[in-house]
């Protein structure tokens, strides 16, 4: 009761003052007014920690100017009247509002939000956390297939959540469940991922190996990947530190094999990874990417955080095909090789030991303790993509139509003629909104000029350019049903 009589509080002077929600930043040394003493704000709304000032008005002893001027209380904000010590002679100040051109305003996308004043701790609702076998229901309503996987990270995401809240004073501290998605391109790793962050509403950041560098090269360095979670959790600590974090085309950070030459990229990227992975404190700049002097920086914390890296390993197929004909038998390899060469879905008998040799290096992947592998798409795949997903691409392009009341329809053999175009591009699923788009756009153009047009037919012929979509006009359509 009383907690939530605090909460409405709480929320009503923040509706009052929206700003109240806000920290104060140093513009020194950057930090937030939770992690300094009370700010001193200064003319042209600008704060400054009482370390700072205390370290400025130190360096005005040391110089002299100021020798045997009385210094204010430590921390006794408020209580400074800088005026009185510009009169004295040697003595100048800097108007930092001049600076910074007048009245100083941090954007908003720079604020930070104050950390809610820890109360007791609450006892950790687990039902809270919906059960492996309801988040993977949640999935199949947007995710095709893909059985193996989904069940595996609905797992792997439901421990996490349990391990957030469980405590550890029992001594048994349950391991981070940090995955690794492996599939060929297209196969729906990032699609994964997004959904399931949006099916439970935490925050999600996105980032690109390739993009990022050792610290000191030119490139995005690791922590960037944490200052884009913190921005999706609009600036909430708190909020981000609960958050997911994916990492794709982490096959391209692999150890140069058969190289002598110093790899920078790619180890050494892993080598800074992997802190991050396991859990350290992470100072980051707020609402931005770069570190520079005008951007307040926070400290986030990576304990919680669910990492989760993705890559296509496109020679790893190769060595588990080496290693599973080695595994077995002499004597019939050359049949066994023919066998593994049709198989498709190789990747999903990856192994630690073949990742390792493909250049991750054994540290990083002991962060990454669950292997999750994506079946690789086929024609029926395809097509099911295409219709069944709560936002399939075709229920979209229905939807566009039906709004100017006319009705679309997909013959099979069309959309299994989409498929097979889709497969000849190798970029898996993400080629077929690519095709439906080049056929859809005469479509779209040509159908709202005639207000008669009551029903499209997509063909197989359409699909094929050796014909056209079938049109029903509406008076027609009307006779067939009463006939
Ligand atoms: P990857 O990250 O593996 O390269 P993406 O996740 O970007 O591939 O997939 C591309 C697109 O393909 C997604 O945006 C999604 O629309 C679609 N897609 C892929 N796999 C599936 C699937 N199993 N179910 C539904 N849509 C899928």
């Amino acid at each position: 009761m009383s907690d939530n009589y605090d909460e409405i509080k709480e929320k009503e002077n923040s509706e009052e003052n929206p700003e109240e929600e806000y920290e104060k930043v140093c513009f020194v040394c950057r930090r937030p007014e939770s992690r300094t003493k009370k700010m001193i704000t200064m003319p042209g709304n600008i704060s400054i920690c009482p370390e700072c000032m205390q370290k400025a008005f130190d360096s005005f002893d040391q110089n002299g100017a100021g020798a045997g001027l009385p210094l204010p209380g430590n921390g006794q904000a408020g209580s400074l009247d800088l005026s009185a010590l510009s009169n004295l002679p040697g003595v100048g100040f800097i108007n930092l509002a001049d600076l910074t051109g007048g009245e100083r305003e941090i954007p908003k996308k720079q604020k930070l939000k104050k950390k809610k004043e820890k109360k007791e701790k609450v006892p950790f609702d687990r039902k809270a956390i919906p059960a492996p076998h309801e988040i993977k229901r949640m999935l199949d309503e947007y995710v095709v297939g893909q059985e193996q996987a989904k069940k595996a990270i609905s797992v792997a995401v439901y421990n996490h959540y349990k391990r957030v809240g469980s405590d550890s004073g029992d001594g048994v501290e349950i391991e981070k469940s940090n995955m690794l998605l492996l599939g060929p391109t297209g196969s729906g790793k990032t699609y994964l991922v997004k959904t399931l962050a949006k099916l439970l509403n935490v925050p999600l950041a996105i980032a690109d190996a390739t993009s990022l560098t050792e610290a000191g090269y030119i490139g995005d360095d690791i922590e960037s990947v944490v200052s884009k979670l913190l921005q999706a959790a609009g600036n909430d600590v708190e909020k981000a530190e609960q958050g997911i974090i994916y990492i794709d085309e982490i096959d391209k950070i692999a150890k140069k094999r058969n190289s002598n030459t110093r790899d920078v990229s790619g180890e050494s990227v892993q080598q800074e990874l992997l802190k991050m992975l396991e859990g350290s404190e992470v100072e980051v700049p707020v609402g931005s990417n770069s570190k520079n002097a005008m951007v307040p920086m926070t400290t986030v914390n990576t304990n919680n955080i669910l990492f989760i890296c993705g890559g296509a390993f496109p020679d790893l197929e190769e060595i588990i095909k080496e290693r599973l004909t080695k595994e077995s038998s002499i004597g019939f390899r050359a049949e066994l090789r023919d066998k593994y060469d049709k198989d498709e879905n190789l990747l999903c008998k990856a192994e630690v030991e073949d990742l390792k040799k493909f250049g991750m290096i054994p540290e990083f992947l002991g962060r990454l303790p669950i292997l999750v592998s994506l079946e690789a798409l086929t024609k029926d795949f395809m097509v099911r993509i295409l219709k069944e997903p709560k936002n399939a691409i075709l229920r979209q392009y229905e939807k566009l139509l039906r709004m100017d009341e006319v009705q679309l329809v997909f013959e099979e053999e069309a959309l299994e003629s989409i498929a097979e175009k889709a497969l000849e591009r190798h970029t898996g699923a993400r080629a077929l909104r690519a095709i439906l788009e080049e056929y859809m756009l005469d479509i779209m153009y040509e159908i709202p000029k005639d207000d008669n047009i009551g029903r499209v037919t997509i063909t197989k012929a359409y699909i094929e350019k050796t014909g056209g979509p079938l049109i029903d006009m509406r008076g027609v359509m009307r006779l067939g049903v009463q006939a």
